[in-house]
């Protein structure tokens, strides 16, 4: 099994992932374009047989409906995507364990939050986790908005209770490339953060089609604001005082949605 990754250069900076199985087949995760994406495909030698579709808006359907047409594969996606995810064959509900191939497995996460049809995918190889696809739930270095169909309350809580405890070498492979932009979010809350610093340096000017750049849940962990709700610093930027955990997570949801 391997992961290609795909920057898109769409304005909204999608990704588009194609998952490469020994067998010579494919499962494309939100395919952007059907073109672009069946050379990737080509290039590769592989015949698609799945697309996966972590949630139901157009930017990350967009390919479906010739792709199907073109390769007549499956359409796996969130049951209360059914009828908004175009040649959807297949309901996936939290906890399935897929088999890819031998030793490779796909756990379906249920993470509402940034709507309330999205999945996320995290990959075992031999039991252990190695990396997770997460759509709009979770970018490097920040999280989805929640204003299209979405809630930041349960967005907070799919967070903290999906993807807090995942083990810190796991890959993140989210939706959209906003690394910078969420870096430099982190760095107008919290200064001090040397890391954040280091991860800006880093990709600053870099484009993602040509070098591919992501961070692990353990590094989310360092750079990350929604997974440093507990962090003086923030928490004074926000100028918050008495707050839990919850209070500081949603207060950093409104600041990005206007920053
Ligand atoms: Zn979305």
């Amino acid at each position: 099994m391997k992961i290609h990754q795909y920057y898109t250069y769409n304005d909204l900076r999608n990704f588009t992932y194609v998952i490469e199985l020994a067998s010579g087949e494919a499962i494309v995760l939100d395919p952007w374009d059907a073109d672009e994406t069946s050379g990737y495909l080509a290039d590769l030698g592989l015949t698609l047989r799945t697309i996966i579709n972590t949630h139901e808006h157009g930017d990350h359907t967009r390919g479906n409906a010739a792709l199907v047409a073109e390769h007549q594969c499956q359409v796996w996606a969130h049951e209360n995507g059914q009828d908004k995810i175009p040649g959807m064959t297949r309901a996936l509900t939290a906890g399935e364990d897929i088999e890819l191939e031998s030793g490779v497995r796909m756990t379906v996460l249920d993470t509402p939050g940034h709507t309330f049809a999205h999945l996320c995918f995290l990959v075992t190889i031999d039991g252990n986790p190695q990396a997770v696809f997460t759509g709009d739930t979770l970018f490097n270095a920040g999280v989805g908005n929640c204003h299209n169909g979405g809630s930041p309350e349960v967005l907070y809580e799919t967070i903290r209770a999906q993807f807090h405890p995942l083990e810190d070498g796991v890959v993140v492979y989210p939706g959209h490339d906003y690394l910078e932009n969420n870096l430099q979010f982190t760095l107008h809350l919290e200064p001090s953060n040397e890391v954040a610093q280091q991860w800006l340096s880093r990709v600053e000017g870099n484009d993602p089609g040509k070098v591919s750049i992501t961070t692990t849940i353990g590094d989310e962990r360092s750079i990350n604001t929604f997974f440093r709700l507990s962090n003086e610093e923030i928490r004074r930027s926000l100028a918050l005082t008495q707050t839990d955990d919850a209070g500081t997570f949603l207060a950093l949801r409104h600041r990005r949605n206007s920053w």
